[in-house]
């Protein structure tokens, strides 16, 4: 019989995470997968980009290696290799992952499912009965109107993690998580680069000094940008932007966010993408926990991370969103020994305070994805400026610049 309390549709995060905590807590749960489990995130998202990230950044510092007193000689790239090495990275995630499932009592099914009714899903041509239906089916790339998708010139997120070879040129449009690490991926790779911007600076979701440094950074690497710009029409691989610049390129990836899809049904429960909310995984990951739990969490203290050299993270209150009674500090990276050992000193720091507490914190620098998490935590339990100067931070450390920020506050 196909009935169960819960109906799940979608294996991404959101709905996975739902699916393990509702089994372990005794409930009979199905979970319905049209692809594969691990949703976006693993398989066309957080994961394969990390993966090219990775072997992009090895590369560019095998080019540098010269530099270090190592003799090594670079012979060029086997991107068949590398797509190899994504995809193994992939599987290997998604196996465990699925056995991660399957043994906490979920029933999987991978099929598309549709909602007949509030507690009827169809899928595989059967039906099954559910107390309760949760939507959890994710967001797919926005398109533009006049620049649809094709596959061949006109790419989304989706599609440019099939590519059999590197790109000689590409143009990027859109600096947002994703526009910002293809561009740093094509750019380890020595693919030129271009971005269109709509906003007036880059990473428009990021403080206003960490856009400005991308800026700066970007322009050192010679990713080129055009900012307050859009693409005005294209044809034979030459494309018009709206300041009338003509550029030809090998194709375009578009990253300008992701739609929320919803469901048909209006008074269901929806997780994740979904929301169209903070487009997530973590936030999704959080959001289920919670709806299971039945407890709420502070959506405004939601990390944000862009990868990739030197990592770019947030959280809580930035530049744009401080009052007369903030106040700020900021520390350049290049003050920690650590920094200079990596041979990566561009980068800052900055803390945001209010009423001796800390509100917000904005870091460019290596491990900054690590760092913001010794902030979060900080702001989440109400620490204030002194309670973070009694920590011992270890030296030498990206750590340690958290302590010297607070010096200066
Ligand atoms: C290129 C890229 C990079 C990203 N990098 C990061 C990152 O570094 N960090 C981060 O936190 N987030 C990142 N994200 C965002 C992250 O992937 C999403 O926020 C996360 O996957 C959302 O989880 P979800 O469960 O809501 O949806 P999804 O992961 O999209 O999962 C939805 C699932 O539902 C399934 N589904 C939909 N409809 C049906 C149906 N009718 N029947 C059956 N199944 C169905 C889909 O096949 C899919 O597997 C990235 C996204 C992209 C595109």
């Amino acid at each position: 019989m196909n009935e169960f309390e819960y109906g799940i549709i979608g294996g991404g995060p959101a709905g996975y995470t739902c699916g393990i905590e509702l089994a372990m807590k005794g409930h009979s749960v199905v979970l319905f997968e049209k692809d594969k489990i691990g949703g976006t995130c693993l398989n066309k998202g957080c994961i394969p980009t990390k993966s090219l990230l990775h072997i992009s950044e090895s590369y560019k510092q095998a080019t540098k290696a010269f530099d270090y007193g190592i003799n090594l000689e670079v012979q060029g790239i086997d991107f068949a290799k590398i797509n190899e090495y994504k995809n193994k990275v992939v599987q290997k995630i998604g196996k465990s992952l699925e056995a991660a499932v399957k043994n906490s009592g979920v029933n999987i099914v991978y099929a598309n499912a549709s909602i007949k009714d509030n507690h009827t899903i169809i899928a595989d041509n059967s039906e099954y009965k559910v107390e309760n239906i949760i939507f959890a089916g994710g967001a797919k790339p926005k398109s533009i109107k006049g620049l649809e998708y094709d596959g061949n010139f006109v790419l989304n997120s989706d599609d440019v993690l099939n590519l059999e070879s590197l790109p000689k040129s590409v143009l990027i449009i859109g600096s947002g998580a994703i526009g910002i690490e293809w561009a740093r991926i094509f750019s380890n790779f020595g693919v030129n680069v271009i971005i269109t911007e709509l906003a007036p600076h880059l990473c428009p979701m990021a403080d206003i000094d960490i856009s400005k440094r991308v800026e700066r950074i970007f322009k050192q690497n010679k990713i080129n940008y055009y900012l307050n710009t859009f693409v005005e029409t294209f044809e034979n691989k030459q494309v018009i932007l709206s300041n009338g610049q003509k550029i030809t390129v090998d194709f375009i990836l578009i990253a300008c966010g992701r739609e929320p899809i919803k469901p048909k049904f209006n008074n269901l429960t929806v997780l994740g993408d979904s929301c169209g909310e903070v487009q997530l995984a973590h936030f999704a990951i959080h959001q289920a926990k919670a709806y299971v739990s039945n407890e709420n969490f502070d959506k405004t203290l939601v990390p944000s991370v862009i990868y990739g050299s030197p990592e770019i993270a947030w959280v809580g209150m930035r530049g744009q969103d401080c009052d007369e009674n903030c106040s700020s500090s900021m520390l350049p990276i290049a003050f920690l020994g650590k920094a200079w050992c990596d041979d990566s000193t561009d980068g800052f720091i900055k803390l945001i305070v209010k009423d001796g507490k800390i509100k917000g914190a904005s870091i460019i620098s290596n491990e900054a994805s690590a760092l913001i998490h010794e902030v979060l935590i900080a702001i989440q339990n109400n620490l204030t400026i002194d309670d973070l100067k009694q920590v011992c931070f270890a030296h030498p450390t990206y750590s340690e610049g958290i302590y010297e920020v607070t010096c200066r506050l």
